[in-house]
């Protein structure tokens, strides 16, 4: 057998997207920009945006006015540089080996040092500017403090020196704490700039903001800390085209597990959109899609890996290939699903960026 070599047509027409607005997540930069006070606001892009698609994201960020940009892969690098240049760029793993020590050289962008092994790594291969991560008390990644002295980091060219706060989106006696141990280490550290904010570190005050935050979640549209709501705005939606239009007659169930029965005869509309595009079971029986004209659908029964079938008895106008989107607000949608919103975005799958 040989495979056929005729051209196919290059795209394709997707009964499914991810809706984007990208003014909310420009205003988003703004209002994480406005609440950094006198520091400077960079952006977390790390797995692909969180999900929105880095083609989407940076040259919306990049306009508004971000130039610090941290991923967490060096395999992620490539897509940001398209965007931006290699010195606006961080790498959050590190070195982890001479492969990734030649990438930084070769393309520029600077490794976030997590370790004295990896300080040692990095100026044994011919150093260079970089940025330090410092534990402050997470407990994940980054040199502990009472390793601070050692030579590997004096001799380190430092950028931006980091931590990262455990509980920021709570109310947590160790915020304060991690806070007061990361200024105290500062003036140890020959550095440019310091940096421990994410979102939620945003709205913990002046103290918090150092020379440089590092939103996330909020510029996507998450909401880690209440009294962001009224600052931040929803930026993306899983939409779908209705594929099919059928009655589920009185009596009969609907999809895997015949979870849902008819009482009485409904229009039922058949989505192309499933766990496997990241619309997972737990919306099951629960989530909810919108019309254009504000109408509410249910999802009946089980969602399946490429389809959800919702009641449309309150929309008789709708036909097949109208869309849908999908209740994705993420503060609401992670109430409702049991997921935090962090995952609402990161598990948009491919058919789903795609679109
Ligand atoms: C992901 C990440 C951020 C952004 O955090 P959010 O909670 O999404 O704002 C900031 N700093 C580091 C080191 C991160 O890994």
């Amino acid at each position: 057998m040989t495979a056929e070599t005729g051209e196919l047509p290059r795209s394709h027409p997707s009964p499914l997207r991810l809706s984007f607005d990208g003014g909310a997540l420009a205003a988003n930069w703004r209002a994480m920009d406005r609440l950094s006070g006198k520091a400077r606001t960079g952006a977390a892009v790390k797995a692909d945006a969180y999900g929105i698609g880095i083609d989407r994201a940076m040259p919306v960020l990049w306009d508004a006015g971000c130039r610090d940009f941290f991923v967490a892969h060096w395999s992620e690098v490539g897509a940001v540089r398209h965007y931006a240049p290699s010195s606006s760029i961080s790498v959050l793993l590190g070195p982890m080996g001479d492969a990734d020590v030649r990438f930084a050289r070769e393309t520029g962008v600077r490794p976030v040092i997590n370790s004295i092994e990896q300080a040692r790594r990095w100026t044994a291969t011919g150093g260079g500017v970089c940025d330090l991560m410092v534990d402050t008390g997470m407990n994940r990644l980054g040199v502990r403090p009472e390793e601070l002295g050692d030579p590997a980091i004096a001799a380190l060219d430092i950028d931006i020196v980091l931590s990262h706060l455990a509980c920021a989106d709570e109310e947590s006696a160790l915020n304060d704490r991690q806070r007061s141990i990361f200024a105290s280490l500062l003036p140890q550290l020959q550095h440019r700039r310091a940096s421990i904010a994410n979102s939620a570190g945003i709205a913990l005050g002046a103290g918090y903001h150092f020379d440089l935050t590092r939103p996330g979640l909020a510029l996507y549209g998450g909401v880690p800390r209440s009294e962001l709501a009224q600052e931040l705005q929803q930026v993306i939606a899983p939409e779908a085209a209705i594929v099919q239009i059928r009655t589920l007659p009185a009596g009969e169930s609907i999809g895997y597990g015949a979870s849902f029965t008819a009482a009485s005869d409904m229009r039922v509309a058949i989505l192309s959109l499933g766990y496997a595009d990241g619309y997972l079971r737990c919306w099951s029986g629960k989530g909810e899609f919108t019309a254009t004209d504000g109408a509410v659908l249910p999802v009946l029964g089980r969602v399946s890996m490429d389809l959800t079938a919702i009641d449309i008895t309150a929309a008789p106008h709708l036909r097949e290939g109208d869309w849908l989107r999908a209740g994705y607000d993420l503060p609401a949608a992670a109430e409702m699903s049991g997921l935090s919103q962090y995952e609402l975005l990161t598990l948009a799958g491919p058919r789903l960026r795609a679109g």
